[in-house]
Protein backbone atom coordinates (compact mmCIF):
# COMPACT_ATOMS: atom_id res chain seq x y z
CA UNK A 1 0.00 0.00 0.00
CA UNK A 2 1.48 3.31 -0.92
CA UNK A 3 1.12 6.05 1.67
CA UNK A 4 2.70 9.28 0.92
CA UNK A 5 2.73 12.36 2.95
CA UNK A 6 2.36 16.16 1.94
CA UNK A 7 3.35 18.99 3.79
CA UNK A 8 1.43 21.41 3.82
CA UNK A 9 3.10 23.78 6.06
CA UNK A 10 5.72 23.11 8.08
CA UNK A 11 6.09 26.55 10.39
CA UNK A 12 5.82 27.53 14.00
CA UNK A 13 2.12 28.83 15.37
CA UNK A 14 3.10 32.31 13.85
CA UNK A 15 4.00 30.82 10.64
CA UNK A 16 7.48 32.24 8.60
CA UNK A 17 8.19 34.84 7.79
CA UNK A 18 6.41 36.26 11.83
CA UNK A 19 4.77 39.69 11.55
CA UNK A 20 6.86 42.60 12.29
CA UNK A 21 10.17 40.10 12.71
CA UNK A 22 13.31 41.63 10.99
CA UNK A 23 15.51 38.73 11.22
CA UNK A 24 17.43 37.17 8.28
CA UNK A 25 15.31 33.33 7.97
CA UNK A 26 11.68 35.72 8.04
CA UNK A 27 13.16 37.86 5.25
CA UNK A 28 15.11 35.03 3.25
CA UNK A 29 13.88 34.99 -0.77
CA UNK A 30 14.63 30.89 -0.29
CA UNK A 31 10.83 29.46 -0.93
CA UNK A 32 12.00 26.56 1.63
CA UNK A 33 12.02 29.23 4.58
CA UNK A 34 8.90 30.45 3.62
CA UNK A 35 6.60 28.07 6.03
CA UNK A 36 2.55 28.27 6.25
CA UNK A 37 1.39 26.46 10.13
CA UNK A 38 1.77 22.97 9.87
CA UNK A 39 -0.34 20.37 8.72
CA UNK A 40 0.23 17.42 6.05
CA UNK A 41 -2.10 14.98 4.12
CA UNK A 42 -1.94 11.67 3.85
CA UNK A 43 -2.80 9.99 0.32
CA UNK A 44 -2.48 6.40 0.64
CA UNK A 45 -3.14 4.04 -2.32
CA UNK A 46 -3.01 5.68 -5.99
CA UNK A 47 -5.20 6.58 -8.85
CA UNK A 48 -9.24 6.33 -8.23
CA UNK A 49 -8.71 4.50 -4.94
CA UNK A 50 -6.66 7.44 -3.48
CA UNK A 51 -7.64 8.22 -0.04
CA UNK A 52 -6.95 11.41 0.86
CA UNK A 53 -6.87 12.36 4.96
CA UNK A 54 -5.86 15.95 6.15
CA UNK A 55 -4.08 16.13 9.55
CA UNK A 56 -5.12 19.47 11.20
CA UNK A 57 -7.22 22.47 9.62
CA UNK A 58 -4.71 25.66 9.90
CA UNK A 59 -5.46 28.81 9.22
CA UNK A 60 -3.56 28.67 6.38
CA UNK A 61 -5.43 25.83 4.90
CA UNK A 62 -7.16 27.75 2.42
CA UNK A 63 -4.07 28.73 0.53
CA UNK A 64 -2.46 25.09 1.50
CA UNK A 65 -5.67 23.39 -0.77
CA UNK A 66 -5.15 25.97 -3.47
CA UNK A 67 -1.73 25.40 -3.70
CA UNK A 68 -1.47 21.66 -3.54
CA UNK A 69 -4.83 21.18 -6.21
CA UNK A 70 -6.64 20.01 -3.11
CA UNK A 71 -10.52 19.99 -3.36
CA UNK A 72 -11.92 17.00 -1.43
CA UNK A 73 -10.65 14.90 1.32
CA UNK A 74 -12.23 11.63 3.00
CA UNK A 75 -11.39 12.41 6.48
CA UNK A 76 -9.82 15.21 8.79
CA UNK A 77 -7.66 13.87 11.96
CA UNK A 78 -6.64 16.61 14.43
CA UNK A 79 -3.78 16.52 16.73
CA UNK A 80 -5.02 19.11 19.20
CA UNK A 81 -6.80 22.11 19.41
CA UNK A 82 -4.13 25.01 19.82
CA UNK A 83 -5.23 28.03 17.23
CA UNK A 84 -2.25 27.17 14.43
CA UNK A 85 -3.90 23.60 14.47
CA UNK A 86 -7.63 23.87 14.31
CA UNK A 87 -8.88 27.82 13.31
CA UNK A 88 -9.20 27.22 9.19
CA UNK A 89 -12.27 24.62 10.18
CA UNK A 90 -14.54 27.28 8.90
CA UNK A 91 -12.69 26.95 5.31
CA UNK A 92 -13.37 23.25 5.00
CA UNK A 93 -16.67 24.11 3.54
CA UNK A 94 -14.28 24.36 0.45
CA UNK A 95 -13.42 20.55 0.69
CA UNK A 96 -16.96 20.17 1.78
CA UNK A 97 -18.85 21.64 -1.62
CA UNK A 98 -15.97 19.64 -3.48
CA UNK A 99 -16.76 16.76 -1.75
CA UNK A 100 -20.42 16.73 -3.23
CA UNK A 101 -21.55 17.70 0.39
CA UNK A 102 -21.00 14.62 1.70
CA UNK A 103 -20.49 15.10 5.77
CA UNK A 104 -16.84 15.73 6.38
CA UNK A 105 -15.43 12.65 8.45
CA UNK A 106 -13.77 14.44 11.70
CA UNK A 107 -11.63 12.57 13.70
CA UNK A 108 -10.14 13.62 17.19
CA UNK A 109 -9.61 12.57 20.95
CA UNK A 110 -12.57 13.44 23.17
CA UNK A 111 -11.18 16.56 24.40
CA UNK A 112 -10.22 17.54 21.23
CA UNK A 113 -14.03 17.67 19.86
CA UNK A 114 -15.46 19.06 23.00
CA UNK A 115 -12.91 22.22 22.52
CA UNK A 116 -13.98 22.28 18.58
CA UNK A 117 -17.76 22.24 19.53
CA UNK A 118 -17.42 25.51 21.74
CA UNK A 119 -14.90 27.31 19.45
CA UNK A 120 -16.98 26.48 16.29
CA UNK A 121 -20.56 26.11 17.91
CA UNK A 122 -22.71 26.59 14.66
CA UNK A 123 -20.18 23.89 12.78
CA UNK A 124 -21.72 21.33 14.49
CA UNK A 125 -25.51 22.41 15.24
CA UNK A 126 -27.94 21.03 12.76
CA UNK A 127 -30.34 23.30 13.97
CA UNK A 128 -28.34 26.28 12.27
CA UNK A 129 -30.00 26.66 8.93
CA UNK A 130 -27.36 27.78 6.57
CA UNK A 131 -26.10 26.15 3.42
CA UNK A 132 -22.56 28.03 3.56
CA UNK A 133 -20.73 26.01 5.77
CA UNK A 134 -19.03 22.42 6.15
CA UNK A 135 -20.71 19.94 8.18
CA UNK A 136 -19.09 16.98 9.54
CA UNK A 137 -19.60 13.30 11.15
CA UNK A 138 -17.66 13.28 14.15
CA UNK A 139 -15.92 10.43 15.70
CA UNK A 140 -13.62 10.18 18.64
CA UNK A 141 -10.62 7.55 19.82
CA UNK A 142 -8.14 7.12 22.32
CA UNK A 143 -5.48 4.84 21.91
CA UNK A 144 -7.01 1.84 19.83
CA UNK A 145 -6.42 2.40 15.97
CA UNK A 146 -9.12 3.42 13.89
CA UNK A 147 -10.24 3.24 10.53
CA UNK A 148 -10.93 6.39 8.66
CA UNK A 149 -12.14 5.90 5.42
CA UNK A 150 -11.42 2.39 4.97
CA UNK A 151 -7.73 3.24 6.04
CA UNK A 152 -6.62 1.90 9.05
CA UNK A 153 -5.01 4.69 11.60
CA UNK A 154 -2.67 4.45 14.82
CA UNK A 155 -2.94 7.44 17.07
CA UNK A 156 0.52 8.05 18.63
CA UNK A 157 0.11 10.11 22.46
CA UNK A 158 2.49 12.25 22.89
CA UNK A 159 3.52 15.43 25.57
CA UNK A 160 2.49 18.83 24.88
CA UNK A 161 3.28 20.68 28.29
CA UNK A 162 0.17 19.75 30.24
CA UNK A 163 -2.19 18.65 27.13
CA UNK A 164 -1.37 15.35 24.93
CA UNK A 165 -1.41 15.40 21.19
CA UNK A 166 -1.84 12.79 18.70
CA UNK A 167 0.25 11.80 16.52
CA UNK A 168 -0.75 9.44 13.43
CA UNK A 169 0.90 6.45 12.01
CA UNK A 170 -0.46 5.13 8.71
CA UNK A 171 1.11 1.76 7.45
CA UNK A 172 4.92 2.55 7.48
CA UNK A 173 4.49 6.65 7.97
CA UNK A 174 3.88 8.61 11.00
CA UNK A 175 3.09 11.99 11.48
CA UNK A 176 3.96 13.79 15.40
CA UNK A 177 3.96 17.52 15.95
CA UNK A 178 3.37 19.79 19.02
CA UNK A 179 5.45 17.62 21.49
CA UNK A 180 7.96 18.12 23.86
CA UNK A 181 7.86 14.28 25.48
CA UNK A 182 7.39 11.18 23.24
CA UNK A 183 6.78 8.56 26.13
CA UNK A 184 8.49 4.98 25.43
CA UNK A 185 5.07 3.24 24.67
CA UNK A 186 4.60 5.59 21.62
CA UNK A 187 8.32 4.82 20.86
CA UNK A 188 7.31 1.88 20.83
CA UNK A 189 4.39 2.36 18.24
CA UNK A 190 6.59 3.81 15.98
CA UNK A 191 8.53 0.51 15.33
CA UNK A 192 9.17 -0.68 11.60
CA UNK A 193 7.78 3.17 10.64
CA UNK A 194 10.51 4.18 7.91
CA UNK A 195 9.52 8.06 7.65
CA UNK A 196 8.97 10.31 10.32
CA UNK A 197 7.90 13.61 10.29
CA UNK A 198 8.30 15.06 13.84
CA UNK A 199 8.40 18.39 15.74
CA UNK A 200 11.73 20.51 15.85
CA UNK A 201 11.15 23.92 16.91
CA UNK A 202 14.18 25.32 17.13
CA UNK A 203 17.88 24.56 18.37
CA UNK A 204 17.31 25.67 22.15
CA UNK A 205 15.15 23.52 24.90
CA UNK A 206 11.44 24.88 24.76
CA UNK A 207 8.96 23.52 27.02
CA UNK A 208 6.05 22.65 24.96
CA UNK A 209 8.29 21.32 21.78
CA UNK A 210 10.90 19.27 21.00
CA UNK A 211 14.76 20.76 20.25
CA UNK A 212 16.40 19.91 16.87
CA UNK A 213 18.55 17.90 19.02
CA UNK A 214 16.26 16.23 21.03
CA UNK A 215 14.29 15.65 17.77
CA UNK A 216 16.88 13.41 16.37
CA UNK A 217 17.36 11.59 19.40
CA UNK A 218 13.87 10.43 19.38
CA UNK A 219 13.94 9.83 15.80
CA UNK A 220 17.02 7.55 16.52
CA UNK A 221 15.47 5.76 19.43
CA UNK A 222 12.28 4.74 17.20
CA UNK A 223 14.97 3.45 14.85
CA UNK A 224 12.99 5.47 11.69
CA UNK A 225 14.79 5.60 8.06
CA UNK A 226 14.20 8.98 7.36
CA UNK A 227 13.22 11.81 9.35
CA UNK A 228 11.57 15.31 8.41
CA UNK A 229 11.18 17.67 10.70
CA UNK A 230 8.35 20.55 11.20
CA UNK A 231 6.96 23.06 13.21
CA UNK A 232 10.22 25.02 12.38
CA UNK A 233 10.78 28.81 13.99
CA UNK A 234 13.09 31.89 12.30
CA UNK A 235 15.88 30.41 14.27
CA UNK A 236 16.36 27.32 11.88
CA UNK A 237 17.52 28.31 8.02
CA UNK A 238 16.80 25.78 5.68
CA UNK A 239 19.91 25.59 4.22
CA UNK A 240 22.05 25.74 6.84
CA UNK A 241 20.56 23.81 9.27
CA UNK A 242 20.23 20.79 6.35
CA UNK A 243 24.18 20.89 5.65
CA UNK A 244 24.87 19.87 9.37
CA UNK A 245 22.27 17.26 9.93
CA UNK A 246 22.98 13.53 9.26
CA UNK A 247 22.25 12.31 5.78
CA UNK A 248 18.71 10.51 7.26
CA UNK A 249 17.59 13.39 8.66
CA UNK A 250 16.69 17.00 7.19
CA UNK A 251 14.17 19.63 7.67
CA UNK A 252 10.54 19.73 6.21
CA UNK A 253 9.27 22.29 3.86
CA UNK A 254 5.82 23.54 2.74
CA UNK A 255 4.55 21.10 -0.40
CA UNK A 256 7.72 18.65 -0.14
CA UNK A 257 6.00 14.92 -0.61
CA UNK A 258 7.91 11.80 0.45
CA UNK A 259 5.91 8.69 0.05
CA UNK A 260 6.93 4.38 0.86
CA UNK A 261 5.82 3.32 -2.60
CA UNK A 262 4.08 -0.06 -3.14
CA UNK A 263 7.32 -1.69 -4.08
CA UNK A 264 8.97 -0.58 -0.76
CA UNK A 265 11.06 2.52 -1.74
CA UNK A 266 11.48 6.13 -0.84
CA UNK A 267 10.31 8.60 -3.09
CA UNK A 268 10.60 12.46 -2.56
CA UNK A 269 9.06 14.52 -5.00
CA UNK A 270 10.32 18.22 -4.80
CA UNK A 271 7.17 21.04 -5.66
CA UNK A 272 7.55 22.22 -9.08
CA UNK A 273 8.91 25.56 -9.10
CA UNK A 274 6.47 28.62 -8.56
CA UNK A 275 4.50 29.83 -12.00
CA UNK A 276 3.81 33.44 -10.11
CA UNK A 277 4.83 35.71 -13.12
CA UNK A 278 7.25 38.67 -12.29
CA UNK A 279 5.93 41.56 -10.27
CA UNK A 280 4.75 44.70 -11.82
CA UNK A 281 7.02 47.39 -13.50
CA UNK A 282 6.14 50.76 -12.85
ZN1 LIG B 1 1.45 24.18 16.91
ZN1 LIG C 1 12.13 36.16 12.09
ZN1 LIG D 1 0.26 23.15 20.10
Amino acid sequence: MRVEMEFLGSGTSSGIPTIGCDCWVCHSPNPRNKRLRSSILFRVGAGDDERRLLVDVTPDIRMQALRAGLTSVHGVLITHTHADHCHGLDDLRGLYWGGGRERLELFAYPESLEQLKRTFGYLFDDEYDYKGIARFNTHVFEHEAFVAAGITVTPIPVVHGNMRVAGFRIGDCAYITDTNEVPESSIARLKGVRVLILDALRRAPHPTHLSLGKALHIAEQAGVERVLFTHINHDLEHEQINAELPTWARLGYDRLRVAVEADGSIRVTEPAPSKEPPPVAF
